[in-house]
């Protein structure tokens, strides 16, 4: 048991610094000019673009050994990079030590659709555009949690909920852009909406909504000059479903 926990926590640490790329590779990832990929070019340093060895790039370890800054050039690295690889190390290591779950495997599947559901909270706050991949995983991992494991709800409310959360923000959209003939709302969003419904089941999906309204515009407040006149509304979804997924956890 002891095993499997430190095993699953040591590839969160490693699935992070995956996923840290990725939000920072993002823009570079759907760009069709771009040949950047995920693996390709190698991690450089942000300020003077030396190469990284194979050991400055070990998650945690190789930031604190070298005290936050880039062996090369002495200037400070990112804190991105560290706190993103410290997220998923705590999370794995609370959801498989709380026993909140009855097995170890529904136990690193929720992980990794909180983890999906960060990685496009932070993708859409900084590029205002979401990942397919992402929001895939989410769905796929909703329907496996709630087909075989029953955990939020049962299969036939989980397929309803992908169905109705495409199709309300699709519908508002088109009805939005009959009246000011232009787009209201990011097809990715409709996407999430769906990925969201299948995880957490139709029923859920208006509440999800409406906080989501809430959290965005709180965002968008904050961050006005970066956002000028769009609003990171895939942010707020994601981040009222990691809200209602903690809600639906502890209440079990
Ligand atoms: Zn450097």
């Amino acid at each position: 048991m002891f095993l499997i926990i430190a095993f699953s926590c040591l590839l969160s640490v490693f699935y992070g610094s995956f996923v840290g790329s990725y939000i920072i590779r993002f823009p570079k990832l759907i760009d069709t000019q771009s040949n950047v990929t995920i693996y390709s070019p190698r991690s450089r340093c942000e300020e003077c673009g030396a190469t990284l060895k194979y050991y400055m790039l070990i998650p945690l370890l190789s930031y604190l050994i070298q005290r936050g800054r880039c062996l090369f050039c002495k200037k400070s690295i990112s804190k991105f990079y560290f706190l993103n690889e410290l997220f998923h190390l705590s999370l794995m290591a609370s959801i498989l030590w709380s026993g909140v779950l009855p097995s170890n495997l529904e136990s690193i599947l929720l992980f990794l659709v909180i983890v999906s559901l960060y990685a496009q909270f932070l993708i859409d706050l900084r590029h205002l555009a979401l990942s397919l991949f992402f929001s895939g995983k989410i769905l796929i991992l909703g329907l496996i949690l709630n087909g075989y494991f029953d955990l939020f709800t049962d299969i036939a409310s989980s397929l309803m909920g992908a169905f109705a959360g495409y199709a309300s923000l699709y519908l508002i959209n088109k009805i939005y852009f009959l009246i000011r003939k232009r787009e209201g709302i990011g097809g990715g969003d409709f996407i999430l909406l769906a990925s969201i419904g299948a995880l957490l089941g139709y029923q859920l999906l208006s509440i999800v909504v409406l906080i989501a309204s809430l959290f965005s515009i709180l965002m968008y407040l904050i961050g006005r000059s970066h956002y000028i006149d769009k609003v990171p509304f895939g942010s707020g979804l994601s981040l009222s479903a990691i809200l209602t997924i903690a809600i639906k956890i502890f209440s079990i």
